[in-house]
């Protein structure tokens, strides 16, 4: 039934070896050498506080630049592919500025912030935080993976005395925060109590809702974002723009022991005071920053970092609201700003000295009001998306500063994400509201302009003249009307690669190389993977019932009635579920007076079922499932759900049979 979630599709795919020899990519053209030398000259790239700020404290990097335990014997985690990295000038096929955040996610290993809290960072795209309590550790957040979490203790544990883990922290919602608590703590130990495993309000609903519903399409979009399938090197995958990449690995979920659930709470853990502020539906709809009085540090947790973040995250997500986002770190100037010495985070390295906090941490809370502020104002004049997104330059006050430029986010989609926030997709222009779907109206614009070749010989023209924006435009239109030529496809393919490189966000980069990969040699496939027990256990009956009703094959479903009734001993609950209109509705704490079938199981012969470990007649014949009324009903309802696959082509229609 749940058959993934977007966080384990995600590490599968990236485990993917790179199965066929892609078309080599070419070098840079002239116009993105100009582009990219002329930029290089709007910014202080030889600025050296970055640099020591992400270097200051080093203790040790990670050997060998390697974590084992990956999936399929692969590396979790590998630097060795970034050793190119190591040249202080550019190449000419990587933005400058982009060039530069590449090299700072490149520290690595165990760092000292201050006395007695530690970092491990570059050991994946996120940070473990390590507080030396009294007798144990305090640690936040896990990186992504157990074993890339596993080895980032160790490393701590090589080079500091080895005690235990006291506590865990989890700051937000998002796998790379949570996904490696199995290699810090044992499940057991959580449950237990032994370990105190704290998290903000929602943190269990939200670690997994946001990557079920939608998880599939996330999965496969999240490859474009992050350049998985791509080879590192300065013509393929460079950065990630929030760190260097996703490890590969497994995940695990341990479910927390203790909530913070007012706004601002205080705890006390082995001798270590630390103050919790909730910070929902900003970076993540579940996150919170802390504080610890006696070492005058301030976590940030996700809402600082050293990139424009996203309100809108191009593997997909629902839009964050920028004007909170900035509130919250107002208000954590507000309340720390005067008593902070250092400023952490989950991601990126600290700034240190007062002054320089406050100063950060102001550039941070303005960037994210002026996107927000900026984007209603023109949409308020009548402006579209992409008219704002066009539109819109920081000012020169944010745009100097290196921690608000868009390495992660960029000011152009959170213009558009700002845009969404208030008025959707629709741009009110009824010529918008039913255009045809996209195939056809290219078929009929290519037809217009006199036909393909017609169009193929003036977008070679403005390729040559270094129009990389409307050659990949139109380019894409072509590959639309007709999939199959193969001119079209490369001029595409060559234009996103200029734009690629000239690209600032690694997410940007990520996207347009992997489209152009994808338009020369076609989508490297997947296997489709299922979900972890751990992560299954995450889901409520609720939301496993709701991720059912997406897969309904509504062709399938046409004309039938069916009720079933279903009754969970443990945890005990109810539901009908009720199939009628083609559409699978619920309703939870009551049964059916006339049900067609009647189903009594416990939630892990449910979860053992959706991981298909078992079926229904299996469980039926062990006495771990008892049925009543039509059991056949039950079998044709379950014969009625699509399964997803993540193979769906992006840079041209997609080739399934959709019934
Ligand atoms: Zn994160």
């Amino acid at each position: 039934m749940i058959r993934r979630s977007a966080c384990l599709t995600v590490v599968a795919l990236l485990a993917q070896p790179l199965s066929f020899a892609a078309a080599q990519p070419n070098d840079a053209e002239p116009a993105t050498r100009a582009t990219n030398e002329a930029f290089a000259k709007t910014l202080p790239l030889a600025d050296r506080a970055g640099l020591d700020d992400a270097q200051r404290g080093l203790i040790a990097p990670l050997p060998g630049g390697v974590v084992a335990g990956g999936l399929g014997g692969a590396p979790a985690w590998n630097l060795k592919p970034y050793d190119f990295l190591n040249a202080e000038q550019p190449s000419a096929t990587v933005n400058p500025s982009l060039w530069r955040q590449a090299r700072l996610n490149l520290a690595n290993g165990l760092f000292q912030v201050t006395d007695r809290v530690y970092q491990v960072r570059g050991l994946d795209i996120a940070n473990v935080t390590i507080v030396e309590g009294d007798t144990g550790l305090i640690v936040t957040d896990t990186t992504l993976t157990v074993p890339t979490a596993k080895a980032a203790l160790e490393l701590y544990y090589q080079h500091r005395p080895k005690k235990p883990v006291v506590a865990l922290i989890y700051t937000h919602s998002h796998v790379d925060h949570f996904g490696g608590a199995g290699g810090l703590i044992t499940a057991e130990d959580a449950a237990s109590g032994k370990v105190k495993v704290i998290a903000p309000d929602g943190f269990m609903d939200h670690a997994v809702a946001e990557n079920v519903i939608a998880g599939n399409a996330m999965s496969r979009r999240a490859q474009f974002q992050f350049g998985a399938p791509l080879p590192v090197g300065d013509k393929g995958q460079v950065d990630a723009g929030l760190g260097k990449a996703l490890a590969m690995g497994a995940i695990s979920l341990i479910p927390p022991n203790d909530t913070i659930k007012q706004a601002i709470e205080t705890r006390r853990i082995d001798g270590v005071d630390i103050e919790f502020r909730l910070v929902p539906e900003s970076e993540a709809p579940s996150e919170m920053i802390s504080y610890y009085p006696q070492f005058k540090v301030l976590n940030m947790a996700e809402d600082t970092t050293h990139t424009l973040h996203n309100l809108y995250t191009l593997r997909g997500a629902a839009i964050r609201d920028g004007r909170l986002w900035s509130k919250y770190i107002g208000e954590a100037i507000d309340r720390y700003g005067d008593r902070t010495d250092v400023v952490i985070a989950q991601h990126h390295w600290p700034v240190w000295g007062r002054d320089r906090v406050v100063s950060y941490l102001k550039k941070q809370r303005d960037l994210y009001k002026f996107i927000h502020d900026q984007s209603v104002r023109l949409l308020n004049y009548g402006l579209t998306p992409t008219e704002i997104a066009e539109r819109l330059t920081l000012p020169p006050s944010l745009a100097g500063d290196f921690a608000a430029r868009g390495y992660y986010g960029s000011v152009s989609h959170n213009a558009k994400a700002v845009y969404q926030f208030y008025l959707g997709w629709y741009d009110g222009n009824p010529a918008d509201l039913n255009p045809l779907p996209r195939a056809e109206e290219a078929k009929k614009e290519i037809d217009y302009m006199g036909g393909a070749a017609a169009v193929l010989a003036r977008a070679r023209d403005d390729y040559k003249a270094g129009q990389y924006r409307w050659v990949a435009t139109i380019a894409s239109k072509l590959v639309f009307a007709d999939p199959s030529n193969k001119e079209a496809r490369a001029l595409g393919a060559d234009a996103l690669e200029q734009l690629g490189y000239q690209a600032e966000a690694a997410t940007w980069r990520n996207a347009y190389l992997l489209g152009a990969q994808e338009l020369r040699s076609g989508l490297i496939k997947t296997d489709a993977v299922t979900v972890s027990p751990d992560m299954l256990k995450g889901v409520s009956i609720d939301l496993a019932f709701d991720f059912l009703a997406v897969r309904l094959n509504a062709a399938k479903a046409e004309g039938k009635h069916i009720v079933v009734n279903w009754t969970f001993t443990e945890p005990k609950q109810t539901y009908t579920m009720n199939l009628e209109n083609s559409a699978l509705t619920h309703v939870a704490g009551r049964l059916s007076d006339n049900p067609d079938v009647s189903v009594t199981l416990n939630r892990a012969t449910f979860d053992s079922i959706s991981l298909k470990q078992r079926t229904f007649l299996g469980a039926i014949a062990t006495g771990d499932l008892w049925v009543t009324g039509n059991p056949l009903k039950l079998r044709e309802l379950f014969g009625m759900f699509d399964e997803f696959s993540p193979n769906f082509e992006v840079i041209e229609p997609v080739k399934a049979k959709i019934e």
